[in-house]
């Protein structure tokens, strides 16, 4: 049996499984994280019941993957990795589907930076080092705009001069591997919701939605970088470009702006206190007018694009809750699904408070389903394996 290793490279972390391959589904054998890449990086990793955390100490993304390595030499034993398969955030309008990359690909890929300066460059990075590292192993890329490409034109583009839409000024959409994941396990755990209109709500630090109708992608909230849509944890969501247009005349620079839509807005922004959701519900110091309101903002605008998702899917079938908040934050879950009994949208109490997979009680079902990004990835990669 061989190895496949999954890599998940952000701005200061690096999430990691390993999977064993051979017949039928990768098994999960350790998976873990490098936290706090820069002055005091950790890395943590779960294997066989156990957890363990390590101080790195100063470490980049290069140093945090030799750590991450070393860690696994026990892990894999004489087992060889294979494969090794990367979230790539951003695959234009050329790539799609899973695909084995080379020194080309990532030149292409490369030129995408632009499109998405806080996660490209850093992928890449991890690319090129686990090619490095494993010059044996396939190394396989799998976008999260991947699962997006197939959207009808109306909600592809924006209402801007046609040559914008030609040279890629697009709605690309974003965590499509959760999409992907999510869709799939709904579609075999509720064989009566086979090619049903689901609206997914992957609500994590990142937030999105996306309208899904027999596994394809009709609509999502995020368009041309990962800003739009809904509020996240630092990033602004939907707002009027005439905002930008503003700032820029009271003097804000290119850089304060991208800073202030990307890092200090959203939940953090409008709280003034974190950009954690956990932490604006539960603690007492949390307990303020500002953070009531920016959690009451990022309800109000999940309610809405359930709504604009629904019609986008010609209906509503199923509302699938994913991602950290999604997964975990009953009362965002119980806020979101209120007064919602006009669409056939209802819950019942106690199975949403124990985080239960199915809470629906109405027409239209309402899930919870832990979503499972590095699992997709490993998937496509045993399947180039094979192939
Ligand atoms: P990322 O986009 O970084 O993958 P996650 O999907 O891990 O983010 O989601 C992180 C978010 O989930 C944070 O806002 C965190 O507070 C929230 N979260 C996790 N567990 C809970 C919980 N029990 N209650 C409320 N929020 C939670």
């Amino acid at each position: 049996m061989s190895a496949i290793l999954t890599l998940n490279a952000g701005s200061s972390s690096i999430k990691y499984s390993v999977y064993l391959t051979g017949e039928g589904e990768p098994r999960e054998i350790a998976v873990g994280q490098i936290d706090g890449i820069g002055p005091e990086a950790v890395l943590i990793l779960r294997h066989d019941g156990k957890r363990t955390v390590t101080p790195l100490g100063e470490a980049d993304h290069r140093a945090g993957l030799r750590a991450v390595l070393g860690a696994l030499k026990p892990v894999l034993g004489d087992r060889k990795v294979a494969g090794v398969g990367h979230r790539v955030v951003h695959g234009g309008t050329q790539y799609a589907a899973p695909i084995l990359l080379d020194d080309g690909i990532l030149r292409n890929l490369e030129k995408l930076s632009p499109l998405a300066p806080l996660h490209q460059p850093h992928n890449i990075a991890a690319i090129r080092a686990a090619m490095e590292a494993f010059p044996l192993a396939i190394q396989v890329g799998c976008f999260d705009t991947g699962f997006h490409r197939g959207h009808p034109f109306v909600h592809d583009t924006y209402g801007l001069p046609r040559e914008y839409y030609l040279q890629g000024v697009r709605r690309y959409g974003f965590h499509g591997l959760s999409y992907d994941y999510v869709s799939g396990h709904v579609e075999q755990a509720f064989p009566d919701l086979k090619g049903a209109r689901l609206v997914i709500a992957h609500l994590g630090n990142g937030a999105s939605m996306c309208a899904v109708r027999g596994r394809q992608s009709i609509a999502c909230t995020l368009g041309f970088s990962a800003v739009d849509g809904l509020p996240m944890g630092t990033r602004c969501g939907q707002l009027d470009p005439g905002v930008v247009l503003y700032l820029m005349e009271q003097g804000l620079s290119r850089q304060e702006i991208s800073d202030m839509l990307f890092r200090k807005s959203g939940l953090l922004g409008m709280s003034g206190i974190s950009n954690d959701m956990r932490t604006l519900l539960e603690t007492d110091a949390a307990q303020t007018a500002e953070a009531a309101e920016a959690v009451e903002y990022f309800i109000a605008r999940v309610k809405a694009e359930i709504g604009s998702l629904a019609v986008a899917n010609g209906g509503i079938d199923a509302l699938v809750f994913t991602g950290g908040i999604g997964e975990n934050a009953w009362q965002i879950r119980r806020q979101v699904c209120r007064d919602m009994g006009f669409l056939g949208i209802s819950i019942d109490e106690d199975a949403n408070r124990s985080n239960a997979e199915i809470i629906g009680t109405g027409p239209v079902q309402v899930l919870v389903v832990r979503t499972d990004e590095e699992r997709v990835i490993a998937r496509a990669v045993a399947s180039l394996l094979g192939a």
